[in-house]
């Protein structure tokens, strides 16, 4: 990668034979409440490949990861041995496990590794150094290794000792295969995607994205929004939404988004029609051109989903983030999973589509769809702040 950006090595470039290789992945997975063992190992697949590299190359593997928020103190029940168990399922090979990530007994352990082992830290979090970008605890990490690689996106714009402190007490480093996809895909919507370009939010909150719009608005020729979000726009043009949720605190910025996006000359899609139901726990709904008084809207309707598909089918770049509704209620999904139906169609007509993380990535998942899209990103903070145009620490300290 180089450009406007400083140059960072991949991890195929790194000489990793015999060397003591630290790799900062993403293993912050979902455990059972009740057995505690890995839910969804989705995090845990997608850094196999930079894994399975490193163990051809001959590599004493240390791997670190957080799980969780235990805030500084040792929870046992946010321990990584789970995700050690279903890692060494997923290899084919054995994974130790450390009880903790720094100390003595940590270093003992990383002495006796062999070339092409894999040794698991303890949850990083344990430790408040971590979020701290601590100088001590960083060091303390360091010193475990001669080689650092960063493959965990989804923690990228997070500076923490294991994202950023450690990384300039190391002599050698770069990035693991998940994070060069990740920005492959990510940076050229920074640059100069091919036209149309046009931007697809939803989710709960225009609060939550307001700094992206106002990036994507310069850049963008259209804006569609959807999901409850789209209610505080309407609401913002005095257009009635019944009881549907919306941010009455946010109105204002609302408007001046409507008014920036048209002096930009970009187009914003606001929904012309709704699934209404009476409130969240509803199991059916009902189409609306406008929502009632008392009522809720909780998808895009029909008309909003088929004009959103048009526009998507028609462009050249897709970014999409955030659902159009309720999806997680089947009654509420049709919006959503037009979009998706939309973006697999642009990408068979080729188009780049880009489905930026977080609830978006999960419905897409979802719908079995994720293969069809250019590229379904792992991280949806750290993807949203790349488009806000923000420097991402943990990309920023990998740079030569
Ligand atoms: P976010 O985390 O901002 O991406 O928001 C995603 C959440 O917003 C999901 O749980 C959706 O179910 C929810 N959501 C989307 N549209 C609506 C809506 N119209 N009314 C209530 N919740 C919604």
């Amino acid at each position: 990668m180089s450009g406007a950006h400083g140059m960072i090595r991949s991890i195929r470039e790194l000489d990793l034979a015999g060397k003591r290789l630290f790799i900062r992945v993403d293993f912050n997975v979902p455990l059972d409440k009740k057995t505690g063992a890995v839910k969804d190992d989705a995090r845990i697949r997608a850094a196999i490949p930079t894994i399975a590299l490193a163990r051809a190359a001959g590599a004493k593997i240390i791997l670190a990861s957080h799980l969780g928020r235990p805030d500084g103190a040792v929870v046992p029940a946010l321990s990584l041995k789970p995700v050690a168990a279903r890692l060494a399922q997923l290899l084919g090979a054995p994974v130790q496990s450390a009880d903790d990530c720094v100390g003595e007994a940590v270093q003992a352990q990383v002495a006796k590794l062999a070339g092409g082992d894999v040794l698991l830290l303890e949850n990083l979090r344990f430790h408040a150094e971590e979020e701290e970008n601590g100088e001590a605890f960083s060091r303390a990490l360091a010193s475990l290794c001669d080689v650092y690689v960063d493959d965990a996106f989804g923690t990228a714009h997070r500076a923490h000792a294991s994202t950023a402190g450690m990384v300039a007490h190391v002599a050698q480093k770069g990035m693991g295969l998940l994070v060069a996809q990740e920005l492959k895909h990510l940076r050229p919507l920074l640059e100069n995607p091919p036209q149309p370009y046009i931007a697809v939010l939803g989710g709960a909150k225009v609060s939550d994205k307001i700094k992206v719009i106002d990036q994507l608005l310069g850049k963008v020729d259209a804006l569609l929004v959807g999901g409850a979000m789209a209610y505080t726009f309407l609401a913002a043009q005095k257009i009635a939404i019944g009881g549907s949720r919306v941010e009455l605190d946010k109105l204002d910025v609302a408007l001046r988004i409507l008014e920036k996006a048209k002096s930009a000359n970009v187009q914003v899609l606001l929904p012309i029609d709704h699934v209404v139901a009476a409130d969240l726990k509803s199991t059916s709904g009902e189409v609306q051109s406008v929502v009632a008084e008392k009522m809720l809207g909780l998808d895009i309707g029909p008309k909003t989903a088929a004009l959103f598909a048009e526009q998507i089918i028609g462009a050249k770049t897709i970014f999409w983030n955030g659902p159009m509704g309720l999806f997680e209620t089947p009654a509420f999904a049709a919006g959503t999973k037009a979009v998706a139906d939309a973006m697999v169609r642009a990408t068979a007509l080729g188009a780049l589509t880009v489905v930026g993380g977080g609830d978006s990535a999960a419905a897409i998942a979802q719908l079995g769809l994720a293969e069809k899209v250019s590229h379904v990103s792992t991280g949806g903070g750290a993807a949203l702040e790349l488009l806000e145009g923000r420097e991402l620490p943990g990309v920023t300290a990998l740079e030569q």
